[in-house]
């Protein structure tokens, strides 16, 4: 099956790996050229000039960008991903996008006789090396099987959540949930660290008892507690996600004000770490603010 993966950062690299190898044949586009050079360099792909030179000999094409935004643009111009896909091709969105926008691209690239779902990940680089993310798609079921061998190679869950932007939703949810247990988690080891009690010390007590979350059984230990705070993902692309779920919350008509609450502290902790921190780092802005480090 012929595959063009179109994005290769923190996430999309690792993906892109394991299409690099039969029955895949993978052709790469980046923006940045040199990474997409360095990759095909590695491993025995197809290097695309454009995004539409990538899409023009491909079955299955895969974006993996930051926002759907990006994605959006991607489809414009001569040299654009719209240009190049072939009637029949099938556009799967990795990127963790807003509803709206993929309805909206679905509905364009329709017009052209293109399909579209939209297929946000989650696992993170350690699932994507693995190969054992969890998809969530949106789109007709029938596209979503048309998908799965190519989803199938980086993926060991594939979720149907409903139709186009249902995968956007659920993954926007899923974001927001994290958002608010990594900031919840380091408000009370903070709170803690000022009665004397060490993160290590908090955390073996709340990883045995019912406060528990993936923030408090992975992140914390194996970033804060050790200070390494390495930079798999972006807190620009949480405070991305949460914001999109505040949007989805809003127009569905939830009152949602811890989701709301999170879009706003992880939006000033993005403000002020910049561009490249990862998303574990808000412990920083928790600590900074309470004059404290816990570890
Ligand atoms: P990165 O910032 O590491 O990479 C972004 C990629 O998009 C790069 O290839 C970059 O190209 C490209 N890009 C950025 N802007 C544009 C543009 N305007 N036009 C074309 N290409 C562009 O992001 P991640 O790989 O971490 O994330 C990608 C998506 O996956 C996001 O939606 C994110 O929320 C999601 N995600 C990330 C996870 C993670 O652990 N990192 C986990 C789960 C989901 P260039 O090399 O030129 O900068």
């Amino acid at each position: 099956m012929r595959v063009a993966f179109l994005g290769l950062g923190a996430i999309g690299r690792p993906i892109a790996v394991h299409l690099a190898k039969p029955p895949f044949e993978l052709t790469v586009w980046n923006r940045t050229m040199e990474k997409a050079r360095t990759f095909a360099g590695e491993h025995s792909v197809s290097l695309a000039p454009s995004p539409a030179a990538a899409a023009s000999n491909a079955d299955v094409i895969i974006t993996c960008l930051p926002s759907s935004e990006e994605v959006r643009n991607l489809l414009d111009g001569a040299d654009g991903l719209e240009s190049g896909l072939r009637t029949g091709s099938l556009l799967v969105d990795c990127t963790s996008g807003d509803p709206r926008t993929s309805m909206e691209i679905a509905a364009r690239l329709a017009g052209r006789g293109v399909d579209f779902i939209d297929a946000p990940v989650s696992g993170g680089v350690k699932g994507a090396e693995a190969g054992t993310l969890t998809i969530m798609c949106g789109g007709e079921a029938a596209l979503i099987d048309r998908a799965r061998p190519v989803l199938e190679a980086f993926s060991k869950r594939i979720v149907r959540c409903g139709s186009t932007g249902a995968g956007d939703a659920v993954k926007a949810m899923n974001q927001a949930l994290l958002a608010i247990h990594i900031w919840s988690a380091g408000e009370c080891l903070t709170a803690l660290a000022k009665y004397g009690v060490d993160a290590s010390t908090a955390l073996e007590v709340i990883n045995g008892s019912s406060g528990r979350s993936n923030a408090s059984e992975n992140l914390f230990p194996e970033r804060v507690v050790t200070r390494e705070f390495p930079r798999t993902f972006r807190i620009a692309l949480l405070d991305k996600d949460v914001a999109i779920a505040a949007d989805v919350a809003s127009r569905a008509g939830v009152p949602a004000p811890f989701i709301e609450l999170a879009s706003r502290l992880f939006a000033e902790a993005h403000a002020s770490l910049g561009e490249e921190a990862d998303h574990v780092e808000a412990m920083r802005i928790i600590e900074e603010r309470a004059g404290v480090r816990v570890s």
